[in-house]
């Protein structure tokens, strides 16, 4: 399965573009993306507010449909899958790491990470220790029983990228995860997304230069088109432009 993935791209886009209906405006979120990436690495999305970051992340991890085009993620064709599909591709194969965390308040840490494995319908025995050991992983170890109000934002955050490993997706997609965050602890959960790299393709949408210099690709988006498309590292070995 292992060298499948590494030939086989985890993503493959193909003239991708989606429009917004304003009233009687059309906007342009994306027009015509080809984008190809292999499995493992961490990806930064880099361009202005308003250039399609957002959009791009959401058509690849299923949130959102394509007008036109060909999305290929982990082997589903997604503009075939019906919604039933759409919604079993996304609890299985993404994980989703947003700006404003979008923890559950009243549930603990433990249960906020726990509970997309319930869905999946992993046993809670499991799920539960699953989700402590992810919550070691991204350093809480003692916050298991700690309720979003009383964490940090960056704990907030850390608890969120655990929650989005917990079903063992393909792929991470991270949506500005450190726009609320100060600098040092912004720093140190982009240290936590990129050691992720390897087992999990990382996608990070961010204005944030340390999250792209972290990348080992940087792409730039302007104007919902892809522009430069950097390989910095050896992480990544495709460069579509
Ligand atoms: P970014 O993440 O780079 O800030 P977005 O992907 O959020 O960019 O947005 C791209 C463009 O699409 C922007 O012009 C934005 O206003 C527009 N847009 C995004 N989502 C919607 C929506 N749900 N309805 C209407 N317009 C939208």
């Amino acid at each position: 399965m292992t060298d499948q993935r590494r030939v086989e791209p985890l993503i493959q886009l193909e003239g991708v573009s989606k429009r917004y209906r304003m009233g009687t405006t059309i906007v342009a979120a994306l027009q015509e993306v080809d984008f190809t990436s292999p499995a493992g690495g961490v990806i930064a999305l880099v361009g202005p507010s308003g250039s399609g970051k957002s959009t791009l992340l959401h058509v690849i991890g299923g949130m959102d449909r394509a007008d036109e085009g060909q999305v290929m993620v982990a082997g589903s064709a997604l503009e075939k899958l019906t919604p039933s599909q759409l919604t079993e591709f996304r609890r299985n194969k993404v994980g989703f790491v947003f700006q404003a965390f979008n923890l559950i308040p009243n549930l603990t840490a433990l249960e906020n990470v726990t509970l997309p494995a319930e869905f999946a319908g992993m046993a809670g025995g499991e799920a539960r220790r699953r989700a402590a050991e992810l919550l070691e992983r991204v350093g809480l170890t003692g916050r298991l029983r700690h309720r979003p109000g009383q964490l940090s934002g960056g704990e907030q955050q850390r608890v969120a990228i655990a929650r989005a490993l917990i079903n063992r997706p393909a792929l991470v997609l991270a949506d500005e995860p450190t726009g609320n965050l100060d600098t040092e602890t912004g720093a140190a959960i982009v240290e936590v997304l990129t050691s992720l790299a390897g087992e999990q393709t990382v996608i990070i949408a961010t204005h944030d230069e340390r999250i792209a210099g972290a990348a080992g690709r940087i792409i730039h988006l302007s104007d919902g088109r892809i522009g430069k498309d950097q390989v910095v590292s050896r992480q990544a070995d495709t460069v579509a432009s």
